[in-house]
């Protein structure tokens, strides 16, 4: 039986009305799939005491990061990153979260930070609350409602988040990792991960590392069947995605261009 996955998810995402709008948005996770998934939802803004609706915030690089509410002189980076402190405390152990794209707050290598030192170029990167997380190395997958917005970006998603989940099990139980492999051995094999995780089956810590990052690969549809056919299986990963055993056309976007890892080219405040 599947064990019950954890995801922390941005809370104007379908859970609460808290933008600064008060506008409301739809959750990315289809109704069905919310009731197998333990949600921890989130706002910084609310929770740093700024109240729905508000003004707007936005974001400056001037050597530093400085985030200010509109017709407010007060730098907020300072408080946000404290209460973001305290919202990753709480969704360190999820298997995944979930950020609302673009935010100062949430969103996830899409967010445009103003230049002050050179304005004709507008930098990229990080909200307050993924570049902490993403410092932390925690052992879960984020995605944001943007990228879930593709059928199949949605159930790579999801079979990471709920094998991620399972692969916990196995290692505070203290199973070996080779049934668990072996069970996912579709599934890696598409993500062209089959190999470099096979070697680390003895290190319970490395592989669970290594198999979150595999998720961050956006492999896409067609990529995904080329490395199961190389390996000689077409099949497609039931086994795996036992609950979204449908594959969908997939999406060619390259991830690498919305994470900061393993290859990151874009900016993000942390790693300047
Ligand atoms: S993007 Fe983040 S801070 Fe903004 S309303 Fe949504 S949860 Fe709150």
């Amino acid at each position: 039986m599947l064990s019950i996955p954890t995801v922390g998810i941005s809370a104007c995402l379908g859970q609460r009305v808290c933008r600064y709008n008060q506008k409301k948005l739809d959750s990315p996770i289809p109704l069905g799939i919310l009731e197998h998934i333990n949600l921890i939802d989130f706002c910084p803004e609310e929770e740093a005491g700024l109240g729905t609706p508000r003004d707007p915030i936005d974001s400056r690089w001037n050597g530093e990061l400085q985030i200010f509410q509109q017709r407010k002189t007060v730098n907020l980076a300072p408080l946000l990153r404290e209460t973001s402190l305290g919202i990753i405390g709480r969704i360190k152990g999820a298997d995944g979260v979930v950020l609302k794209s673009k935010s100062p707050s949430c969103g996830l290598m899409d967010h445009k930070i103003a230049n002050l030192k050179e304005p004709d170029s507008p930098l990229t990167g990080n909200g307050v609350l993924p570049d902490l997380l993403l410092q932390g190395q925690y052992h879960l997958i984020p995605t944001t409602e943007r990228r879930l917005s593709d059928p199949w970006s949605l159930q790579l998603w999801l079979a990471g988040v709920f094998q991620l989940s399972e692969l916990k099990q196995y290692i505070r139980t203290g199973e070996p990792l080779d049934e668990f492999h072996q069970q996912n051995e579709p599934l890696l094999a598409g993500l062209g991960r089959l190999e470099g995780l096979s070697h680390l089956r003895r290190d319970p810590e490395k592989y669970l590392r290594q198999f979150a990052l595999s998720f961050l690969t956006d492999i896409g549809h067609q990529g995904f069947l080329t490395n199961l056919s190389s390996k000689g299986s077409k099949q497609p990963f039931e086994s795996s995605a036992r609950l979204w055993p449908s594959l969908q056309p997939g999406s060619t976007r390259n991830l690498e261009d919305h994470y900061p890892f393993p290859n990151a080219r874009t900016f993000s405040p942390s790693h300047i």
